[in-house]
Protein backbone atom coordinates (compact mmCIF):
# COMPACT_ATOMS: atom_id res chain seq x y z
CA UNK A 1 0.00 0.00 0.00
CA UNK A 2 3.11 2.37 0.47
CA UNK A 3 3.17 5.10 2.58
CA UNK A 4 -0.40 6.82 0.58
CA UNK A 5 -3.64 4.88 2.37
CA UNK A 6 -6.16 4.83 0.42
CA UNK A 7 -9.08 4.96 2.64
CA UNK A 8 -11.78 4.37 0.37
CA UNK A 9 -10.83 1.31 -0.74
CA UNK A 10 -9.53 -0.03 2.37
CA UNK A 11 -13.18 0.28 3.95
CA UNK A 12 -15.09 -0.11 1.30
CA UNK A 13 -16.98 -3.46 3.22
CA UNK A 14 -17.48 -0.85 6.42
CA UNK A 15 -16.13 0.41 9.46
CA UNK A 16 -17.38 -2.21 11.90
CA UNK A 17 -14.46 -4.15 12.73
CA UNK A 18 -16.25 -7.06 14.50
CA UNK A 19 -14.95 -10.76 15.21
CA UNK A 20 -11.77 -10.46 12.62
CA UNK A 21 -13.69 -8.88 9.71
CA UNK A 22 -14.68 -5.50 8.32
CA UNK A 23 -18.94 -5.22 7.87
CA UNK A 24 -20.97 -1.75 7.36
CA UNK A 25 -22.70 -0.99 10.30
CA UNK A 26 -26.46 -1.01 10.50
CA UNK A 27 -27.92 2.33 12.03
CA UNK A 28 -28.78 2.97 9.33
CA UNK A 29 -26.83 6.29 9.30
CA UNK A 30 -23.81 7.54 7.61
CA UNK A 31 -20.69 9.53 8.96
CA UNK A 32 -18.44 11.88 7.15
CA UNK A 33 -14.71 11.34 7.87
CA UNK A 34 -13.50 15.04 6.86
CA UNK A 35 -9.91 15.73 6.78
CA UNK A 36 -9.90 19.57 8.47
CA UNK A 37 -6.99 21.00 7.17
CA UNK A 38 -9.09 21.22 3.88
CA UNK A 39 -12.52 20.83 4.98
CA UNK A 40 -12.93 17.79 2.21
CA UNK A 41 -14.72 14.43 2.87
CA UNK A 42 -11.82 11.66 2.77
CA UNK A 43 -14.80 8.87 3.41
CA UNK A 44 -18.41 8.64 4.44
CA UNK A 45 -19.29 4.62 6.32
CA UNK A 46 -22.13 3.48 7.97
CA UNK A 47 -22.37 4.07 11.51
CA UNK A 48 -23.00 1.46 13.96
CA UNK A 49 -26.34 0.93 15.75
CA UNK A 50 -27.22 -0.74 18.90
CA UNK A 51 -27.66 -4.14 17.01
CA UNK A 52 -23.42 -4.07 15.93
CA UNK A 53 -23.03 -3.56 19.36
CA UNK A 54 -24.41 -6.76 20.64
CA UNK A 55 -22.86 -8.71 17.62
CA UNK A 56 -19.14 -6.99 18.47
CA UNK A 57 -19.96 -8.30 22.49
CA UNK A 58 -20.93 -11.60 21.78
CA UNK A 59 -17.45 -11.61 19.73
CA UNK A 60 -15.30 -10.73 22.43
CA UNK A 61 -17.65 -12.75 24.96
CA UNK A 62 -16.47 -16.02 22.28
CA UNK A 63 -12.53 -15.24 22.10
CA UNK A 64 -12.77 -14.82 26.01
CA UNK A 65 -12.24 -17.94 27.56
CA UNK A 66 -9.26 -18.97 24.95
CA UNK A 67 -7.51 -15.63 25.34
CA UNK A 68 -8.22 -15.60 29.31
CA UNK A 69 -6.72 -19.40 29.61
CA UNK A 70 -3.78 -18.63 27.39
CA UNK A 71 -0.14 -18.64 29.51
CA UNK A 72 1.15 -14.67 30.13
CA UNK A 73 3.54 -15.67 27.95
CA UNK A 74 1.41 -16.64 25.01
CA UNK A 75 -0.13 -13.15 25.07
CA UNK A 76 3.49 -11.89 25.75
CA UNK A 77 4.88 -13.24 22.65
CA UNK A 78 1.13 -12.28 20.72
CA UNK A 79 2.26 -8.50 21.91
CA UNK A 80 5.80 -8.39 20.79
CA UNK A 81 4.31 -9.26 17.55
CA UNK A 82 2.14 -6.66 17.73
CA UNK A 83 4.32 -4.42 18.46
CA UNK A 84 6.75 -5.65 14.81
CA UNK A 85 3.75 -4.99 13.03
CA UNK A 86 2.75 -1.80 14.23
CA UNK A 87 6.18 -0.43 13.87
CA UNK A 88 6.09 -1.71 10.49
CA UNK A 89 3.29 0.05 9.27
CA UNK A 90 4.44 3.26 11.19
CA UNK A 91 4.42 5.32 8.00
CA UNK A 92 0.71 4.35 7.23
CA UNK A 93 -0.58 4.83 11.06
CA UNK A 94 1.05 8.97 10.96
CA UNK A 95 -0.47 9.53 7.89
CA UNK A 96 -3.99 7.89 8.56
CA UNK A 97 -3.48 10.21 11.67
CA UNK A 98 -2.89 13.20 10.28
CA UNK A 99 -5.41 12.73 7.31
CA UNK A 100 -8.44 11.91 10.06
CA UNK A 101 -7.32 14.76 12.66
CA UNK A 102 -5.33 17.68 10.76
CA UNK A 103 -1.87 16.88 12.99
CA UNK A 104 1.29 17.42 11.73
CA UNK A 105 3.32 14.75 10.11
CA UNK A 106 5.94 15.21 12.73
CA UNK A 107 3.64 15.11 15.81
CA UNK A 108 2.50 11.87 14.62
CA UNK A 109 5.77 10.28 13.31
CA UNK A 110 7.30 11.48 16.38
CA UNK A 111 4.98 11.18 19.48
CA UNK A 112 1.50 9.34 18.76
CA UNK A 113 3.11 6.82 16.14
CA UNK A 114 6.25 5.30 18.42
CA UNK A 115 4.11 6.13 21.69
CA UNK A 116 2.30 3.33 20.93
CA UNK A 117 4.13 1.59 19.38
CA UNK A 118 6.21 1.44 23.12
CA UNK A 119 3.46 1.31 24.76
CA UNK A 120 2.61 -2.13 22.82
CA UNK A 121 6.02 -3.52 23.62
CA UNK A 122 5.71 -2.39 27.48
CA UNK A 123 2.32 -4.53 27.83
CA UNK A 124 4.40 -7.60 25.98
CA UNK A 125 6.79 -7.25 28.89
CA UNK A 126 3.94 -6.41 31.87
CA UNK A 127 1.61 -9.17 30.60
CA UNK A 128 4.06 -11.49 32.44
CA UNK A 129 4.74 -9.69 35.55
CA UNK A 130 0.74 -9.94 37.35
CA UNK A 131 1.33 -8.70 40.91
CA UNK A 132 -0.03 -9.13 43.97
CA UNK A 133 0.79 -10.11 47.83
CA UNK A 134 2.81 -13.43 48.27
CA UNK A 135 0.96 -16.75 49.52
CA UNK A 136 1.59 -17.37 53.22
CA UNK A 137 0.41 -18.24 56.43
CA UNK A 138 -1.29 -14.89 57.66
CA UNK A 139 -4.29 -16.15 60.02
CA UNK A 140 -1.20 -19.21 61.30
CA UNK A 141 -3.83 -22.17 60.29
CA UNK A 142 -4.44 -21.44 56.39
CA UNK A 143 -2.42 -20.49 53.53
CA UNK A 144 -3.48 -17.54 51.75
CA UNK A 145 -2.90 -16.50 48.45
CA UNK A 146 -4.25 -14.34 45.78
CA UNK A 147 -5.27 -15.06 42.04
CA UNK A 148 -5.30 -11.49 39.87
CA UNK A 149 -8.10 -12.69 36.92
CA UNK A 150 -9.27 -10.95 33.73
CA UNK A 151 -12.81 -9.41 34.09
CA UNK A 152 -14.16 -10.71 30.97
CA UNK A 153 -15.61 -8.26 28.00
CA UNK A 154 -14.80 -4.65 28.06
CA UNK A 155 -16.35 -1.79 26.62
CA UNK A 156 -14.39 1.11 25.99
CA UNK A 157 -15.34 4.88 24.88
CA UNK A 158 -12.39 6.55 23.48
CA UNK A 159 -11.99 10.63 22.29
CA UNK A 160 -10.88 12.44 19.17
CA UNK A 161 -8.03 14.00 20.30
CA UNK A 162 -5.25 11.40 19.87
CA UNK A 163 -7.08 8.18 18.42
CA UNK A 164 -4.10 5.89 17.85
CA UNK A 165 -2.75 6.80 21.51
CA UNK A 166 -6.45 6.15 22.98
CA UNK A 167 -7.28 2.85 21.25
CA UNK A 168 -4.05 1.80 22.40
CA UNK A 169 -4.16 2.91 26.05
CA UNK A 170 -7.62 1.35 25.88
CA UNK A 171 -6.88 -1.99 24.16
CA UNK A 172 -3.35 -2.97 25.85
CA UNK A 173 -3.64 -3.38 29.58
CA UNK A 174 -7.37 -5.09 28.96
CA UNK A 175 -5.54 -7.75 26.60
CA UNK A 176 -2.30 -8.26 27.87
CA UNK A 177 -4.58 -8.86 31.45
CA UNK A 178 -6.57 -11.65 29.66
CA UNK A 179 -9.83 -9.82 28.93
CA UNK A 180 -11.83 -9.15 25.23
CA UNK A 181 -12.38 -5.54 24.36
CA UNK A 182 -15.01 -3.92 22.19
CA UNK A 183 -13.96 -0.18 21.42
CA UNK A 184 -16.08 2.80 20.80
CA UNK A 185 -13.58 5.10 19.13
CA UNK A 186 -14.73 8.63 18.60
CA UNK A 187 -17.15 8.51 15.05
CA UNK A 188 -15.39 11.35 13.63
CA UNK A 189 -11.99 9.70 14.01
CA UNK A 190 -12.40 5.70 13.64
CA UNK A 191 -9.87 5.41 10.88
CA UNK A 192 -6.04 4.17 13.05
CA UNK A 193 -8.13 2.06 15.88
CA UNK A 194 -9.86 0.42 12.92
CA UNK A 195 -6.20 -0.19 11.79
CA UNK A 196 -4.66 -1.41 15.03
CA UNK A 197 -7.50 -3.63 15.51
CA UNK A 198 -6.00 -5.28 12.06
CA UNK A 199 -2.72 -4.98 12.72
CA UNK A 200 -3.91 -7.49 15.78
CA UNK A 201 -5.10 -9.59 13.22
CA UNK A 202 -1.90 -9.54 11.18
CA UNK A 203 0.51 -10.33 14.06
CA UNK A 204 -1.95 -13.23 15.34
CA UNK A 205 -3.96 -11.73 17.66
CA UNK A 206 -7.39 -14.39 17.76
CA UNK A 207 -10.62 -12.78 16.12
CA UNK A 208 -13.02 -11.40 18.63
CA UNK A 209 -10.20 -10.58 21.07
CA UNK A 210 -10.44 -6.95 19.48
CA UNK A 211 -13.52 -5.85 17.84
CA UNK A 212 -14.15 -1.90 17.11
CA UNK A 213 -17.68 -0.03 16.91
CA UNK A 214 -17.62 2.96 15.12
CA UNK A 215 -21.21 4.54 16.12
CA UNK A 216 -22.36 7.82 17.97
CA UNK A 217 -22.29 7.98 21.52
CA UNK A 218 -25.63 8.83 22.27
CA UNK A 219 -27.05 4.93 21.13
CA UNK A 220 -23.69 2.50 20.08
CA UNK A 221 -22.12 4.61 23.21
CA UNK A 222 -24.96 4.06 25.18
CA UNK A 223 -25.27 0.69 24.53
CA UNK A 224 -21.73 -0.47 25.43
CA UNK A 225 -22.00 1.04 28.49
CA UNK A 226 -25.06 -0.18 29.84
CA UNK A 227 -24.25 -3.99 28.05
CA UNK A 228 -25.17 -6.87 29.84
CA UNK A 229 -22.69 -9.01 28.91
CA UNK A 230 -19.81 -6.25 29.23
CA UNK A 231 -18.28 -6.51 32.85
CA UNK A 232 -16.18 -3.18 33.02
CA UNK A 233 -16.62 0.23 31.12
CA UNK A 234 -13.48 2.24 30.51
CA UNK A 235 -13.95 5.81 28.96
CA UNK A 236 -11.69 8.51 28.13
CA UNK A 237 -13.64 11.93 27.06
CA UNK A 238 -15.47 15.20 28.52
CA UNK A 239 -16.45 15.37 32.16
CA UNK A 240 -20.11 15.96 30.76
CA UNK A 241 -20.22 12.44 29.02
CA UNK A 242 -18.29 11.17 31.68
CA UNK A 243 -20.87 11.97 34.12
CA UNK A 244 -23.11 10.13 31.79
CA UNK A 245 -21.27 6.92 31.31
CA UNK A 246 -20.96 6.88 35.16
CA UNK A 247 -25.00 6.76 35.49
CA UNK A 248 -25.45 4.05 33.21
CA UNK A 249 -22.79 1.74 34.29
CA UNK A 250 -23.96 2.33 38.02
CA UNK A 251 -27.15 1.08 36.75
CA UNK A 252 -25.99 -2.10 35.60
CA UNK A 253 -22.98 -1.98 38.42
CA UNK A 254 -19.94 -2.26 36.90
CA UNK A 255 -16.33 -1.80 37.07
CA UNK A 256 -15.74 1.77 36.16
CA UNK A 257 -12.69 3.47 35.06
CA UNK A 258 -13.03 7.41 33.84
CA UNK A 259 -10.01 9.95 31.94
CA UNK A 260 -11.94 13.08 31.72
CA UNK A 261 -11.09 16.60 31.13
CA UNK A 262 -8.37 18.57 32.13
CA UNK A 263 -7.13 22.65 32.43
CA UNK A 264 -3.39 21.82 33.50
CA UNK A 265 -1.88 24.52 35.13
CA UNK A 266 1.68 25.83 34.87
CA UNK A 267 2.78 27.44 37.77
CA UNK A 268 6.44 29.98 37.32
CA UNK A 269 8.11 30.73 40.56
CA UNK A 270 10.12 33.43 40.79
CA UNK A 271 13.33 31.95 40.46
CA UNK A 272 13.00 29.81 37.49
CA UNK A 273 14.64 30.00 34.11
CA UNK A 274 12.42 32.16 32.28
CA UNK A 275 13.52 31.08 28.91
CA UNK A 276 12.64 27.33 29.59
CA UNK A 277 9.26 28.31 31.09
CA UNK A 278 8.58 30.91 28.22
CA UNK A 279 9.56 27.64 25.76
CA UNK A 280 7.30 25.17 27.67
CA UNK A 281 4.41 26.93 27.85
CA UNK A 282 4.08 27.75 24.22
CA UNK A 283 5.37 23.96 23.30
CA UNK A 284 3.10 22.73 26.40
CA UNK A 285 -0.37 24.76 25.51
CA UNK A 286 0.08 24.34 21.75
CA UNK A 287 0.79 20.23 21.36
CA UNK A 288 -2.00 18.71 19.08
CA UNK A 289 -3.15 22.43 18.72
CA UNK A 290 -4.12 22.53 22.38
CA UNK A 291 -6.47 19.52 22.46
CA UNK A 292 -4.43 17.73 24.60
CA UNK A 293 -6.13 16.99 28.31
CA UNK A 294 -2.81 17.54 29.96
CA UNK A 295 -1.92 20.96 27.93
CA UNK A 296 -1.08 23.40 29.45
CA UNK A 297 -3.92 26.21 29.65
CA UNK A 298 -3.77 28.63 32.96
CA UNK A 299 0.43 29.91 33.74
CA UNK A 300 0.56 31.50 36.62
CA UNK A 301 3.64 33.41 37.22
CA UNK A 302 5.05 34.67 40.23
CA UNK A 303 4.66 38.90 39.84
CA UNK A 304 8.72 39.63 39.00
CA UNK A 305 8.54 37.27 36.00
CA UNK A 306 5.27 38.49 34.79
CA UNK A 307 5.41 41.31 32.11
CA UNK A 308 8.80 39.02 30.40
CA UNK A 309 6.91 36.18 30.60
CA UNK A 310 3.51 37.63 28.69
CA UNK A 311 5.98 39.28 26.15
CA UNK A 312 8.30 36.13 25.85
CA UNK A 313 5.60 33.65 25.09
CA UNK A 314 3.44 36.13 22.78
CA UNK A 315 6.78 36.79 20.64
CA UNK A 316 7.40 32.98 20.24
CA UNK A 317 3.71 32.31 20.03
CA UNK A 318 3.93 34.60 16.51
CA UNK A 319 6.93 32.37 15.51
CA UNK A 320 4.88 29.09 14.95
CA UNK A 321 4.12 28.09 11.85
CA UNK A 322 0.21 27.23 10.82
CA UNK A 323 0.28 25.08 7.75
CA UNK A 324 -0.45 21.74 5.73
CA UNK A 325 -0.29 18.63 8.16
CA UNK A 326 1.78 16.43 5.40
CA UNK A 327 4.49 19.03 4.89
CA UNK A 328 7.42 18.45 7.28
CA UNK A 329 8.26 22.03 8.35
CA UNK A 330 4.15 22.63 10.13
CA UNK A 331 4.52 23.26 13.68
CA UNK A 332 0.65 23.52 14.26
CA UNK A 333 -2.04 21.81 12.31
CA UNK A 334 -5.98 22.44 12.48
CA UNK A 335 -8.66 21.60 15.19
CA UNK A 336 -10.07 18.69 14.31
CA UNK A 337 -13.13 20.32 12.78
CA UNK A 338 -14.64 23.42 12.23
CA UNK A 339 -17.19 23.06 14.74
CA UNK A 340 -13.93 22.91 17.44
CA UNK A 341 -12.44 25.69 15.93
CA UNK A 342 -15.88 27.92 16.36
CA UNK A 343 -16.32 26.52 19.73
CA UNK A 344 -12.62 27.84 20.38
CA UNK A 345 -13.25 30.91 19.25
CA UNK A 346 -15.98 32.02 21.11
CA UNK A 347 -14.47 31.29 24.41
CA UNK A 348 -11.86 33.84 23.44
CA UNK A 349 -14.48 36.42 21.88
CA UNK A 350 -16.35 36.16 24.85
CA UNK A 351 -13.52 36.96 27.10
CA UNK A 352 -12.29 40.09 24.91
CA UNK A 353 -14.97 42.09 27.26
CA UNK A 354 -12.65 41.00 30.11
CA UNK A 355 -9.60 40.60 29.66
CA UNK A 356 -7.12 41.35 26.87
CA UNK A 357 -6.08 38.84 23.83
CA UNK A 358 -2.53 39.62 23.73
CA UNK A 359 -1.66 37.78 20.36
CA UNK A 360 -4.19 35.28 18.07
CA UNK A 361 -7.83 35.65 18.65
CA UNK A 362 -7.90 34.65 14.91
CA UNK A 363 -8.31 32.85 12.10
CA UNK A 364 -5.49 32.75 9.69
CA UNK A 365 -6.88 33.74 6.17
CA UNK A 366 -5.63 33.24 2.75
CA UNK A 367 -4.80 29.62 2.06
CA UNK A 368 -5.72 28.02 5.14
CA UNK A 369 -8.92 29.63 5.09
CA UNK A 370 -10.98 26.22 4.43
CA UNK A 371 -9.12 24.21 7.37
CA UNK A 372 -10.73 24.60 10.82
CA UNK A 373 -7.16 26.44 11.91
CA UNK A 374 -7.10 28.99 15.09
CA UNK A 375 -3.58 31.19 15.87
CA UNK A 376 -1.92 30.44 18.88
CA UNK A 377 -3.61 32.60 21.31
CA UNK A 378 -2.67 34.36 24.87
CA UNK A 379 -5.24 36.04 27.06
CA UNK A 380 -3.60 37.94 29.91
CA UNK A 381 -5.74 39.98 32.78
CA UNK A 382 -9.05 37.70 32.89
CA UNK A 383 -10.33 36.91 36.50
CA UNK A 384 -9.66 33.40 38.08
CA UNK A 385 -13.43 32.73 38.40
CA UNK A 386 -13.86 33.43 34.52
CA UNK A 387 -15.24 31.21 32.05
CA UNK A 388 -11.82 31.53 30.04
CA UNK A 389 -9.81 30.31 32.89
CA UNK A 390 -12.14 27.79 34.31
CA UNK A 391 -13.65 25.96 31.72
CA UNK A 392 -12.17 23.41 29.41
CA UNK A 393 -11.13 25.16 25.89
CA UNK A 394 -9.14 22.41 24.09
CA UNK A 395 -7.39 24.70 21.90
CA UNK A 396 -4.46 26.61 21.11
CA UNK A 397 -4.96 29.25 24.11
CA UNK A 398 -2.94 29.69 27.21
CA UNK A 399 -4.42 32.06 29.74
CA UNK A 400 -1.86 33.55 31.51
CA UNK A 401 -2.10 35.63 35.08
CA UNK A 402 0.06 36.74 38.38
CA UNK A 403 0.82 35.79 41.97
CA UNK A 404 2.63 37.15 44.69
CA UNK A 405 3.03 34.61 47.18
CA UNK A 406 4.18 30.92 46.84
CA UNK A 407 0.72 29.85 48.96
CA UNK A 408 -1.71 32.21 46.33
CA UNK A 409 0.42 30.36 43.45
CA UNK A 410 -0.20 26.57 44.80
CA UNK A 411 -3.94 28.14 45.75
CA UNK A 412 -5.01 29.05 42.29
CA UNK A 413 -3.06 25.80 40.66
CA UNK A 414 -5.59 24.02 42.54
CA UNK A 415 -9.11 26.73 41.55
CA UNK A 416 -10.30 24.61 38.96
CA UNK A 417 -12.73 21.71 39.38
CA UNK A 418 -9.91 19.73 37.64
CA UNK A 419 -6.82 18.03 38.81
CA UNK A 420 -5.55 15.52 35.40
CA UNK A 421 -1.71 17.74 34.96
CA UNK A 422 0.35 20.34 36.18
CA UNK A 423 3.68 21.78 36.34
CA UNK A 424 6.10 24.12 38.35
CA UNK A 425 8.98 25.69 37.29
CA UNK A 426 11.59 26.66 40.19
CA UNK A 427 15.29 26.21 40.23
CA UNK A 428 14.62 25.80 44.39
CA UNK A 429 14.51 22.30 44.80
CA UNK A 430 12.16 22.69 48.12
CA UNK A 431 9.98 24.83 46.20
CA UNK A 432 9.50 22.51 43.53
CA UNK A 433 8.89 19.74 46.21
CA UNK A 434 6.56 21.35 47.58
CA UNK A 435 4.67 22.20 44.75
CA UNK A 436 4.29 18.11 43.95
CA UNK A 437 2.79 17.54 47.13
CA UNK A 438 0.41 19.81 47.44
CA UNK A 439 -1.07 20.63 43.90
CA UNK A 440 -3.78 17.92 43.35
CA UNK A 441 -3.46 16.04 40.06
CA UNK A 442 -2.38 12.86 39.13
CA UNK A 443 1.16 14.17 37.35
CA UNK A 444 3.12 17.29 38.18
CA UNK A 445 6.29 18.09 36.14
CA UNK A 446 8.95 19.87 37.16
CA UNK A 447 10.71 22.45 34.51
CA UNK A 448 8.92 20.73 31.74
CA UNK A 449 5.54 19.87 30.84
CA UNK A 450 3.49 17.11 28.42
CA UNK A 451 5.73 14.37 28.37
CA UNK A 452 4.47 11.10 29.17
CA UNK A 453 6.09 7.50 29.18
CA UNK A 454 5.10 4.13 29.34
CA UNK A 455 5.95 2.68 32.53
CA UNK A 456 4.17 5.90 34.63
CA UNK A 457 0.71 6.14 34.96
CA UNK A 458 -1.64 9.00 34.13
CA UNK A 459 -4.76 9.37 35.14
CA UNK A 460 -6.85 12.10 37.05
CA UNK A 461 -8.06 13.42 40.63
CA UNK A 462 -10.82 15.61 41.06
CA UNK A 463 -13.57 15.97 38.19
CA UNK A 464 -10.65 14.97 35.82
CA UNK A 465 -11.73 11.05 36.99
CA UNK A 466 -10.17 7.96 38.74
CA UNK A 467 -8.15 5.17 37.64
CA UNK A 468 -4.83 4.81 35.52
CA UNK A 469 -4.04 4.19 31.40
CA UNK A 470 -0.62 2.86 30.87
CA UNK A 471 1.73 1.32 33.64
CA UNK A 472 1.25 -1.53 35.50
CA UNK A 473 -1.15 0.44 37.76
CA UNK A 474 -3.71 -0.10 34.83
CA UNK A 475 -3.67 -3.68 35.67
CA UNK A 476 -5.45 -2.83 39.01
CA UNK A 477 -8.10 -1.16 36.23
CA UNK A 478 -8.53 -4.25 33.91
CA UNK A 479 -8.13 -7.35 36.71
CA UNK A 480 -10.14 -8.54 39.63
CA UNK A 481 -8.43 -9.88 42.82
CA UNK A 482 -9.42 -13.19 44.26
CA UNK A 483 -8.53 -14.45 47.64
CA UNK A 484 -7.65 -17.73 47.89
CA UNK A 485 -7.86 -19.43 51.25
CA UNK A 486 -6.75 -22.88 52.08
CA UNK A 487 -7.35 -24.71 55.74
CA UNK A 488 -4.17 -26.03 56.68
CA UNK A 489 -5.55 -27.97 60.06
CA UNK A 490 -7.33 -30.57 58.90
CA UNK A 491 -9.57 -30.50 61.52
CA UNK A 492 -13.64 -30.57 61.99
CA UNK A 493 -14.09 -28.30 64.43
CA UNK A 494 -12.04 -24.78 63.71
CA UNK A 495 -10.46 -22.77 66.21
CA UNK A 496 -13.22 -20.36 65.23
CA UNK A 497 -15.96 -22.21 65.43
CA UNK A 498 -16.49 -21.50 68.95
CA UNK A 499 -18.33 -18.45 67.93
CA UNK A 500 -20.78 -20.66 67.48
CA UNK A 501 -20.48 -24.00 69.35
CA UNK A 502 -19.00 -22.39 72.31
CA UNK A 503 -16.73 -25.26 73.95
CA UNK A 504 -19.20 -28.00 73.51
CA UNK A 505 -17.35 -31.08 71.92
P1 LIG B 1 -16.65 13.51 24.33
O1 LIG B 1 -16.90 13.30 25.78
O2 LIG B 1 -17.57 14.38 23.58
O3 LIG B 1 -16.68 12.10 23.56
C1 LIG B 1 -15.84 11.04 23.94
C2 LIG B 1 -16.44 9.74 23.44
O4 LIG B 1 -17.68 9.52 24.10
C3 LIG B 1 -16.73 9.69 21.94
O5 LIG B 1 -16.41 8.40 21.47
C4 LIG B 1 -18.24 9.91 21.89
O6 LIG B 1 -18.85 9.34 20.75
C5 LIG B 1 -18.67 9.20 23.15
N1 LIG B 1 -19.97 9.61 23.69
C6 LIG B 1 -20.60 10.80 23.55
N2 LIG B 1 -21.78 10.78 24.21
C7 LIG B 1 -21.89 9.56 24.78
C8 LIG B 1 -22.87 8.94 25.59
N3 LIG B 1 -24.00 9.57 25.93
N4 LIG B 1 -22.66 7.68 26.01
C9 LIG B 1 -21.53 7.01 25.69
N5 LIG B 1 -20.56 7.54 24.91
C10 LIG B 1 -20.74 8.81 24.46
O7 LIG B 1 -15.13 13.97 24.22
P2 LIG B 1 -14.33 14.41 22.92
O8 LIG B 1 -14.84 15.77 22.54
O9 LIG B 1 -14.32 13.31 21.93
O10 LIG B 1 -12.82 14.52 23.50
C11 LIG B 1 -12.35 15.61 24.19
C12 LIG B 1 -12.46 15.36 25.69
O11 LIG B 1 -11.72 14.20 26.06
C13 LIG B 1 -11.83 16.50 26.49
O12 LIG B 1 -12.66 16.80 27.59
C14 LIG B 1 -10.49 15.90 26.97
O13 LIG B 1 -9.96 16.50 28.12
C15 LIG B 1 -10.88 14.49 27.18
N6 LIG B 1 -9.68 13.63 27.20
C16 LIG B 1 -9.24 13.14 28.40
C17 LIG B 1 -8.09 12.34 28.45
C18 LIG B 1 -7.59 11.78 29.76
O14 LIG B 1 -6.70 10.96 29.71
N7 LIG B 1 -8.10 12.21 30.88
C19 LIG B 1 -7.42 12.04 27.27
C20 LIG B 1 -7.90 12.55 26.06
C21 LIG B 1 -9.04 13.34 26.04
Amino acid sequence: MGNRFQVQDRYADGAQYIGGRLRPGTSGRTQDIVNPATGETVHSYELAGTADVDAAVDAAREAFPGWAGATPGERSDALHSFASVLAGQAADFAHAESLQCGKPIKLTTEFDVPGTVDNTAFFAGAARHLQGQSAGEYSGDHTSYVRREAIGVVGSIAPWNYPLQMAAWKVLPAIAAGNTIVLKPAEITPLTSLMFAEAAKEAGLPDGVINIVNGAGRDAGERLVGHPDVAMTSFTGSTPVGKRVAEIATATVKRLHLELGGKAPFVVFDDADLEAAVNGAVAGSLINSGQDCTAATRAYVQRPLYDAFVSGVADLMATVRLGDPFDPSTDLGPLISHLQRDRVAGFVDRARSYATVVTGGEAPQGELVKGAYYRPTLVAGAAQDSEIVQSEIFGPVLVVLPFDSDDEGIALANDTPYGLAASAWSRDVFRANRATREIKAGCVWINDHIPIISEMPHGGYKASGFGKDMSVYSFEEYTQVKHVMYDNTATVRKDWHRTIFGDRP
